[in-house]
């Protein structure tokens, strides 16, 4: 049977779904935002439903056609690449926030909704949200909760795991599975739901949530800006903070190259040289919180301090942070690294990432969630280079093995995807290994689900 006759037989199998064959449409769904080889996939279905999630499964078992799901292909890992001969399941389509619920205080949602269009419909009701990813206002819930997605807030309000009561999951054969429910506790059987949060579309297709959703502060924020030397004497203050028994709801840090960068492309007045750790406070009593910061900071070397109160003179310190990523890209290509060590290790490997990256002649701009121990090194390179260097790989591998041998983890948010499978048996170990390749087995016997990632 040839291609085209596959297509037509999915696309008669579809209830409302739309098929994209056309090469010129079919381009935009191949790859993620990292330059990951990616391979030519049979068509995409952009899902308008769960029927049509259900449809593709069930063709996919069927035909034994690879499918890999899709959100908004924001993705850092590489995990929403197309793989050969594959259907690319697009769920951007899927935006319906279901149900908005102020007792119950929870959402229930379609897979595609945009991470930010949520949180304020939630702030409508006096309610919040609150994972915001650096990417909210475009990427999916889908993708978020296949990649237990992070962000800003974390230190104070979790994961994306954090959110989420219950799941609507297409099994590979087709099969749907409700995991969860509407209540705020339920330990009935094993916990499916966080079992498919950060999954990466290896499991199933999540074809909808019951996310909670929280109260939402009281107090207007207020936000502390400290300066210092170099960013390991930042990360060192971040953990006085914690000493002293200070919790921002984010605290941030950018180290002295990112901040040079910022400086010389729209920020003129940024202290050169510097490295910045950013703290927001959003309870009540925000302000002398972030007071209290600012003393704290100065009295461990701050060169200089700042606060201030309300969403906007905030807004403008955390755009600091905001547009680190775009400061460092204007230069040359990069790739954003992703890794996590106990929040206590945080000056150590902030030291070993420089080192590293001047023993390999990389140039490596850092920018960390500092409150949850996530370091993001984003490595610069040539606009011209079809791959990433050698040297770059080099310098993230020795950079992932010192991570880890602090106690740390390969990955604090973007996932394993398929940039980073060849160093996760090197944190899972044998065991952890095979217990994964079992559940992937139980779930997905045909090896369907998103082929080659992760595992
Ligand atoms: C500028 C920028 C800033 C970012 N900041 C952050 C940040 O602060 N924190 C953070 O965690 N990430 C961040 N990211 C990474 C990325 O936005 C997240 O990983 C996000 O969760 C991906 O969502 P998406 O809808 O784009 O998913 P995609 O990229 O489309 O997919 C990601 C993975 O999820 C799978 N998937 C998608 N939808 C589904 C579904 N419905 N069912 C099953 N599997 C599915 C895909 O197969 C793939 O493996 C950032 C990215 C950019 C470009």
């Amino acid at each position: 049977m040839g291609n085209d006759s596959i297509v037509a037989e999915l696309a008669g199998c579809l209830p409302g779904g739309e098929i994209v064959s056309d090469p010129g449409r079919l381009a935009a769904y191949r790859h993620d935002e990292t330059h990951a080889a990616a391979g030519e996939p049979l068509c995409a279905v952009v899902a308008r439903g769960v029927a049509d999630i259900v449809a593709t499964m069930r063709f996919a078992t069927r035909r034994r056609v690879p499918v890999v799901p899709r959100g908004a292909g924001t993705g850092l890992a590489g995990g929403a690449t197309a793989t050969a001969g594959c259907v690319v399941l697009v769920l951007d389509a899927m935006t319906a926030i279901r149900e908005l619920s102020a007792d119950d205080m929870l959402a229930v949602v379609e897979p595609g909704v945009i991470t930010a269009d949520l949180a304020r419909a939630a702030a409508e009701l006096g309610l919040m949200y609150p994972v915001d990813p650096g990417s909210a206002e475009r990427s999916t819930l889908g993708g978020n909760l296949a990649t237990n997605a992070g962000g800003f807030r974390c230190y104070k309000y979790g994961v994306t795991r954090d959110s989420v009561l219950g799941l609507d999951v297409v099994l590979a054969d087709g099969r749907l599975l409700r995991t969860g429910g509407r209540t705020s506790k339920g330990v009935t059987g094993y916990d499916l739901t966080s079992l498919f949060v950060g999954s990466e579309g290896t499991l199933g297709v999540i074809a909808g949530a019951t996310l909670r959703l929280r109260a939402r502060p009281a107090g207007a924020p207020a936000t502390a800006a400290a300066f210092y030397r170099d960013a390991a004497r930042a990360a060192g203050a971040a953990l006085a903070l914690t000493r002293a028994g200070l919790r921002p709801s984010l605290l941030e840090l950018v180290d002295d190259v990112t901040l040079r960068e910022l400086e010389e492309w729209k920020a003129p007045g940024l202290p050169r040289g510097a490295a910045l750790l950013l703290g927001q406070f959003d309870s009540s009593g925000s302000g002398r919180a972030a007071a209290a910061m600012a003393r704290l900071c100065a009295d461990t070397g701050a060169l200089a301090t700042e606060v201030v109160t309300g969403a906007e003179e905030s807004g403008r310190l955390m755009d600091i942070r905001r547009q680190s990523l775009a400061a460092v890209s204007r230069l040359g290509r990069t790739m954003v690294e992703d890794f996590a060590v106990p929040r206590s290790r945080l000056p150590e490997m902030l030291t070993l990432i420089r080192r590293i990256a001047d023993r390999h002649g990389v140039f490596v701009a850092t920018v960390a969630h500092a409150g949850d121990g996530n370091l993001h090194p984003t490595f610069l390179y040539d606009h011209a280079a079809a791959d990433v260097p050698e040297k770059v790989w080099a310098a993230a591998g020795e950079m992932f093995r010192a991570a880890l041998e602090l106690g740390g983890t390969l990955t604090g948010e973007h996932g394993v995807g398929t940039l980073k499978r060849r160093w996760l048996r090197d944190e899972l170990g044998d065991e952890g290994i095979e217990v994964h390749r079992a559940v992937k087995d139980a779930l997905d016997p045909l090896g369907l689900m998103n082929p080659g990632k992760v595992l």
